[in-house]
């Protein structure tokens, strides 16, 4: 947390992302009504990963105001209370999907990095800073349809730190077709690394999508 943030919670009084009572930005009865699980219908990704719950109304709310108030503190709560004990073994780096450049242009910081950052506190595993990035111009999958969506980021990413035989951890905010993973999954592939699995602060549960890729207790220590 940086000094101007630690002032502005002092300044600012909380209130809970989802019932907005106060003192804090995710109150503890809030925080308990998610249940850790895996990515069980997730498509696409044919790796582990674990969403630290489901993409209701109330927490796409909360999400959107860490993403779109700069409310980091939401985002670190959820990690803090829902993130479990890592179950992919040994992790050499944590890597944040990237921003698309329009996005960044806006919030001036990349959300998937503040949960990386996170993630890579509680398990002690190393992180890293914009180990990715775009290579070419995409549209924001949130505003394409189903179909668009799976060709919308396809070879759209780089790796641009050394992922040369590391084992990576990838993080994003929200899994909902599993595009945007898949595709950062490839470019870390192709960067010659070993992609363990994934992270997500909540997935968007679709009906009638078979999953496609194995449970997290199935991941090798
Ligand atoms: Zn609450």
């Amino acid at each position: 947390m940086t000094l101007i943030e630690s002032l502005l919670d002092l300044l600012l009084p909380s209130r809970c992302a989802e019932c907005s009572r106060p003192p804090s930005v995710y109150c503890e009865d809030c925080l308990s009504r998610h249940t850790f699980h895996t990515v069980a219908r997730a498509n696409k990704i044919a790796k582990p990963g674990i969403a630290l719950t489901l993409l209701d109304e109330r927490v796409a709310n909360a999400i959107s105001a860490f993403k779109e108030q700069n409310q980091f503190a939401i985002a670190r709560s959820m990690v803090d209370a829902l993130l479990p004990a890592n179950p992919f073994g040994k992790i050499d780096l944590v890597v944040a999907v990237p921003s698309i450049a329009s996005s960044f242009k806006k919030r001036g910081f990349v959300p998937a990095q503040i949960i990386a950052d996170r993630v890579s506190g509680r398990w002690g595993m190393p992180g890293s800073k914009s180990a990715m990035r775009f290579v070419r111009q995409v549209e924001d999958q949130a505003a394409l349809k189903f179909g668009q969506r799976q060709t919308n980021l396809v070879d759209s990413m780089v790796a641009v730190a050394s992922l040369s035989r590391k084992r990576v951890l990838l993080v994003d905010d929200v899994v909902t077709t599993g595009s945007t993973l898949t595709e950062a999954c490839r470019a870390a592939t192709s960067a010659g690394a070993e992609v363990v699995g994934f992270v997500v602060l909540a997935e968007t549960l679709r009906r009638n999508e078979p999953s496609a890729h194995p449970a997290v207790s199935q991941v090798e220590p």
